[in-house]
């Protein structure tokens, strides 16, 4: 009888939720998405949580840069109606987000880990963020007193550590969300130091357009800032130390600021990793060894290697996360998600970073257990996007959702049970115009065939198909056989400018 009144008494409980989080880390670094690096980097953790719960592959963000992203999860509206558009701008806290109506419903919120949001998190009861972009190694935490702890160790590491505190020091009686939120994968991609070795002597496979020359589209992409061929920094991104030694190849101008904050035994660690490595590429263009795909090759292997090491870790801790979930009894009423803030460009179209509608960085992971609602293994096709987390967070929660939320709960989806009017295309809007990688403001539609988009400087559109174009290589505009598709997407991309209210222009 005792057991039967427990088991009611579960059922009735609020679940909890853990928010696991991350920055720029791309689809293909994920094994359960079965991208091109699946073998050489598998990330089991990650993957238990689509062989226990969902993953999906539509999954979208609304304006691909980390800021924006951010914003528009704890809104559940685009950027244009959040107000944080760009990157540093500060966001509005006083505005309504999920956190503060949860607060409401009973929920005890909390958040660890990168922030970058300018303002101070309101509408959790617990926080202690990163200022800005934080570092990787003996990282500053803003304290919600406002003042500065730094700790040392691994970022990823720590963020975990302190996100089980939270846990194990909660009220025990509420429900709770916990926002868990990692730098990792971010630029400069420093792994922690029982990592630096991974991957070497290994060839990690090459995109298909690492060496993209742009053609067919946009002229705009001729002038992107983000290339491995030609917009890499010596120290802060290929870990070097002094100054280039081919400076047209690799750019002097900025340091690897994490080395500048290691302790001595950390530098040890790092010079004894990277030295060796760094002087026989030296020595051979020195020698005149290396031709220019020589040393792209290079650069690609370094850039991705230093990002799937620093993603090595973060796979471990979100599976020491779901193992204190599993030992501390939580897991069976406690709904697990990870998702990253966008994707990201692991050398395609020859780029790292992100902005651009292309479906690399116009993806974001979204795997969610939920035990005995979703079902384990499922892969659901529905189009979902960063907006629609607000409010799927708030029916769980049991709160009303606010009128002018532009997201949709998730709820039904999740459930095996998606409306029939679900959306059959996302709107995405970029705006930093052109920002630091020079990619000019844009906006449009996609479909689960089409891609349009408008730069309205130099008043250009690109039309994508993808299941004829899966890479994105050839803009269909102009093309007079897809006129008819054109002009469809056209009607749909100002349709749905006017629904959302679209400001871009
Ligand atoms: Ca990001």
């Amino acid at each position: 009888m005792a057991v039967c009144q427990s088991t009611e008494l579960k059922a009735a409980e609020k679940p909890n939720i853990v928010f696991l989080f991350s920055d720029d880390h791309a689809l293909q670094a994920i094994s359960a998405y079965d991208g091109r690096l699946k073998d050489i980097a598998p990330t089991p953790n990650i993957d238990r949580l689509a062989k226990e719960g969902a993953i999906f592959e539509n999954s979208f963000c609304a304006n691909s840069i980390c800021g924006p992203s951010r914003a528009s999860i704890l809104t559940g509206k685009h950027s244009h109606k959040n107000g944080f558009m760009r990157n540093g701008t500060k966001f509005n806290g006083d505005q309504m987000t999920f956190p503060k109506l949860m607060q409401k419903s009973g929920y005890q919120t909390a958040l660890i880990g990168k922030w970058h949001l300018s303002s101070d998190p309101q509408g959790f009861d617990h926080w202690e963020i990163l200022p800005g972009q934080g570092n990787y190694y003996n990282p500053n935490f803003i304290q919600m007193d406002g003042s500065k702890k730094r700790f040392t160790g691994y970022c990823t590491d720590i963020i975990t550590d302190h996100a089980v505190e939270w846990l194990e020091k909660r009220d025990k009686k509420k429900p709770f969300i916990l926002m868990c939120q990692h730098k990792a994968p971010h630029r400069n991609w420093s792994p922690a130091a029982r990592h630096l070795t991974l991957f070497d002597g290994q060839d990690i496979p090459e995109p298909k357009t690492l060496r993209d020359d742009y053609s067919g589209r946009a002229e705009w992409l001729k002038k992107n800032k983000m290339e491995i061929d030609r917009h890499f920094y010596w120290g802060h991104d290929m870990k070097f130390h002094g100054k280039s030694v081919m400076p047209e190849k690799i750019l002097d101008g900025i340091n690897n600021m994490e080395y500048a904050r290691m302790t001595d035994e950390q530098k040890k660690v790092w010079d004894a990793a990277y030295a060796p490595k760094n002087k026989k590429f030296i020595d051979d263009y020195n020698a005149k060894k290396l031709s220019d795909d020589d040393i792209l090759q290079w650069k690609y292997q370094r850039y991705i290697k230093d990002y799937l090491r620093t993603i090595r870790a973060l796979d471990e801790n979100v599976g020491r996360m779901l193992d204190y979930l599993e030992k501390s009894g939580l897991a069976e009423n406690t709904i697990v998600i990870y998702s990253s803030d966008q994707g990201f460009y692991l050398g395609e179209h020859g780029w790292y970073d992100k902005r651009w509608m292309f479906e690399e960085s116009l993806k974001m992971p979204f795997l969610i257990r939920w035990p005995g609602v979703v079902k384990p293994g499922s892969r659901p096709d529905e189009m979902i996007q960063n907006i629609d987390y607000a409010p799927t967070f708030l029916e769980i929660a049991g709160a009303d959702i606010p009128e002018d939320i532009q997201g949709r709960s998730l709820v039904p989806v999740l459930k095996g049970d998606a409306p029939k009017d679900w959306r059959k295309d996302i709107y995405y809007a970029y705006y930093m115009n052109p920002g630091t990688h020079n990619v000019p403001r844009h906006d449009g539609v996609r479909t689960d065939r089409y891609k349009i988009f408008y730069l309205p400087q130099p008043d250009e559109w690109q039309l994508f198909d993808l299941e004829k174009d899966p890479l994105e290589l050839r803009s269909v505009h102009a093309d007079s056989a897809y006129a008819k598709v054109f002009k469809e997407m056209q009607d749909l991309y100002q349709k749905r400018r006017t629904e959302v209210e679209a400001v871009l222009e």
